[in-house]
């Protein structure tokens, strides 16, 4: 016991005399347990001091003298309970002097005041002290230094503080939840997401009974509580969080978290998404849907496609590829804008020719269109689609008064049939729509298997085209045109050959239109040009030379300085200059096209209008633009022994007589057809009856004894 400070003095004389005799016996037993009772006041946590009737210290601990850092050789039994606290106020460890403090103490071990109280130390910890008395007189003091444990709770008071105000402030929802399942933390954010009140939600609820309330409440849409709960349950069980999405009747969305704790239990936090919920949906809106229309894009089109065809039992669908024929006039003629308008009229317009909702109507950019059709029956269905948007398409659009006319051209392709996957399909769709546009606008075409060929074909044919002009493979060929009155030449139509070294002689009507298509008319059409002046320049002053025009040529801008350079270099003037163009020249509403002719009339070049009769509306055009010239297609005149395609070429000849424009029939064959012609007034004929298309140097010696002829005559 080397700390314990015991009065020992009367015990040490009974111990030599309990060694014989009982009286011995009984001291030696009260040695032993006066050990042990030092022993436990000295293993005690406490520090502990006794004082007996006379206010002296009998016993104390060294936990005593720890706690009061005082001097164990001071402090021993026997010094009086004033000197310690002397002791005390001399070391400083109490801030008070040594009457003081015993004035404090005194009530409290006397009994007058509740034996346990506080002392703050000089150095700051604070000790609880407690007083017992002893029924001999005395009393029993108690020391604990509590320093420690009220810093712990003061830590953990702040601790809760903090949390509280993290709870209030957290701009989530948050519920926690012990590990028997209930309710322990629910904050105010969670109660102003639902709009709820405390009372609501009580703590001790279970998960269960939380959404049972939340759906009663309203809150919650319907869902089935079992599956939520076994949900929730078995991925806190396995440690996982658990994300979702829970929307609410009211149309908002909540993110909801679950975490499972450490020491057992779960939290879940809820977060209001509504409008980051709604920002992602415009993002993927604008990513799957065309701005202007707001249908489908290229990319939804494929997934949809895609998903589809993927299914396991997938139906019979129809892919529609569409084009628009003629868009690109609207928008030269009446502005972007009203491109813009019409394009959306006609997305509205396929939306409403389509029958189930299901079918995907997408936009792909510019005028061109793709739809899906599904739950096809047979070939019928797709056609009745395809007929159906033709129409509907085609109809005049009216805006601010003005009137705009589009038309629409298909491409169909099959699944089944055509192919299995979406890029056969599309490919394939789009080939069908090729097909049908180098074939007249306005139409439908299903894919048949030999187009890719074809295809392929067409693409050599292309680049074979391309290389042509560069190897001086064309030519021109000069078709005579007599003057019916007069039974003398007046010139001639210059034509152009294509002497291909692989494919023999290429007619125009199967060259001229990709030339058109690929751009190559330009270069082309400029090079007959030049070609057909140079050789007119050499004929009899009095004999024209007629050049047919395309309408990629006038479009293409520059078009007036080719026929002034060409004329210019070749010195031909050019009223002999006469340029044949069809009516889709005038169908291009635009204003340049007239300009340019207008302004190449002015020049005193002669405009002729080409396959008179073989258009929808020819005689509208000639009140658009006047021309010098119409000549009527060939077609009539092969009919001419019926009556009533007489009838319409005779009055064509009056029309012409009426306006001061001269008409020239085209293809004539035989006497007859002359003959009638000639009774008819009709001014000009071409044909093979007067001669065939000819070389340059063949049509120069005709022409030339032509005009000898004449002025001999
Ligand atoms: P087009 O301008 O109507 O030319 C008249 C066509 O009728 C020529 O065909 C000519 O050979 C043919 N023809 C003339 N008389 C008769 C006849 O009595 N009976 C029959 N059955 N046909 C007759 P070709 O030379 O094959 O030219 C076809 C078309 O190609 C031309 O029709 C014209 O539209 C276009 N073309 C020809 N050369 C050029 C050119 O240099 N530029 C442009 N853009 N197109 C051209
Ligand atoms: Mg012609
Ligand atoms: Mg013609």
């Amino acid at each position: 016991m080397p700390g314990a400070h015991v009065k020992t003095s009367s015990v040490a004389g009974k111990r030599r005399a309990a060694a014989t005799d009982p009286a011995r016996r009984i001291a030696e037993e009260l040695r032993a347990q006066n050990e042990r009772f030092e022993a436990a006041v000295e293993n005690m946590s406490h520090g502990l001091c006794m004082f007996d009737a006379d206010e002296r210290m009998i016993i104390c601990n060294r936990n005593y003298i720890d706690i009061f850092s005082l001097d164990a050789e001071v402090v021993k039994p026997g010094i009086r309970f004033f000197d310690i606290l002397q002791h005390s106020a001399d070391i400083g460890i109490a801030s008070q002097s040594a009457s003081e403090l015993y004035a404090i103490r005194k009530p409290y071990i006397d009994g007058a005041k509740p034996s346990t109280y506080e002392e703050v130390l000089s150095d700051g910890r604070i000790i609880v002290i407690s007083h017992r008395p002893i029924a001999v007189g005395g009393w029993v003091s108690i020391y604990e230094d509590v320093t420690e444990e009220r810093r712990a709770e003061a830590e953990l008071k702040e601790q809760h503080r903090r949390f509280d105000a993290a709870l209030a402030n957290m701009s989530q929802g948050l519920l926690m939840y012990s590990a028997k399942g209930r309710l322990i933390v629910r904050n105010q954010r969670f109660l102003d997401l639902c709009n709820a009140k405390a009372s609501d939600f009580a703590l001790g609820m279970t998960h269960r009974q939380m959404l049972d309330k939340l759906i009663r409440l309203g809150i919650f849409a319907p869902l089935e509580i079992d599956v939520e709960v076994g949900k929730t349950k078995a991925s806190l069980e396995a440690g996982q969080s658990r994300a979702s999405y829970r929307e609410l009747v009211d149309g908002r969305t909540l993110f909801v978290l679950r975490r499972p704790l450490a020491g057992g239990g779960w939290v879940a936090t809820f977060e209001d998404v509504t409008e980051r919920r709604r920002a992602e949906e415009r993002m993927t809106h604008l990513a799957h849907h065309d701005t202007l229309t707001n249908l489908p894009n290229r990319s939804m089109f494929r997934e949809r496609l895609d998903q589809a065809l993927g299914e396991a039992k997938a139906q019979p669908l129809a892919i529609l590829s569409l084009d628009l024929d003629r868009f690109k006039a609207v928008n030269d003629t009446f502005g972007h804008p009203a491109g813009d308008w019409l394009l959306k009229c006609v997305a509205k317009r396929l939306q409403h020719s389509v029958r189930s909702s299901k079918d995907v109507v997408a936009r792909f950019g510019g005028d061109e269109f793709a739809i899906i059709q599904f739950g096809i029956k047979s070939v019928a269905d797709a056609e009745k689609l395809a007929k159906r948007i033709v129409e509907i398409v085609g109809k005049p659009y009216r805006d601010k008064g003005r009137e705009m006319h589009v038309g629409v051209s298909l491409g169909i392709a099959l699944y089944p049939g055509d192919g299995r996957d979406a890029d056969t399909l599309l490919t394939n769709a789009d080939m069908a729509l090729y097909r049908g546009k180098s074939q007249g606008r306005n139409v439908y075409r299903f894919f048949e298997p030999g187009m890719d060929a074809l295809m392929r074909e067409r693409r050599a044919l292309e680049v074979e085209l391309e290389a042509a002009l560069s190897k001086r493979e064309f030519e021109l060929d000069f078709q005579p045109i007599l003057n019916i009155g007069s039974g003398r030449m007046v010139g001639a139509e210059a034509l152009m050959r294509w002497h291909s070294p692989a494919r023999g002689l290429v007619p125009p009507e199967n060259f001229i239109p990709v030339a058109e298509e690929t751009g190559l008319i330009v270069q082309l059409g400029d090079w007959a040009l030049r070609k057909a002046c140079n050789v007119a320049a050499h004929w009899p002053r009095d004999m024209r030379m007629a050049v047919n025009v395309s309408a990629a040529q006038i479009k293409s801008g520059g078009f007036a300085r080719s026929v002034i350079s060409a004329l210019a270099f070749s010195g031909l003037p050019a009223d002999r200059l006469e340029l044949e163009i069809t009516e889709t020249v005038m169908m291009d509403e635009s204003d340049a096209v007239l300009k340019t002719l207008s302004q190449l009339r002015g020049l005193g070049v002669r405009i002729a209008l080409d396959d008179f009769g073989t258009g929808y509306s020819s005689l509208g055009y000639l009140r658009r633009f006047p021309v010098d010239k119409i000549k009527i297609d060939r077609s009539f005149i092969r009919d001419l022994d019926k009556r009533d395609t007489a009838a319409i070429v005779r009055t064509v000849i009056g029309l012409g007589a009426e306006l001061g424009i001269t008409v020239t029939a085209e293809g004539v064959e035989t006497e007859a057809q002359l003959d009638t012609l000639r009774k008819a007034g009709c001014g000009e004929a071409q044909g093979y009856l007067i001669g065939m298309p000819t070389k340059a140097s063949d049509m120069g010696r005709l022409l030339r004894s032509e005009a000898l002829l004449r002025h001999s005559g």
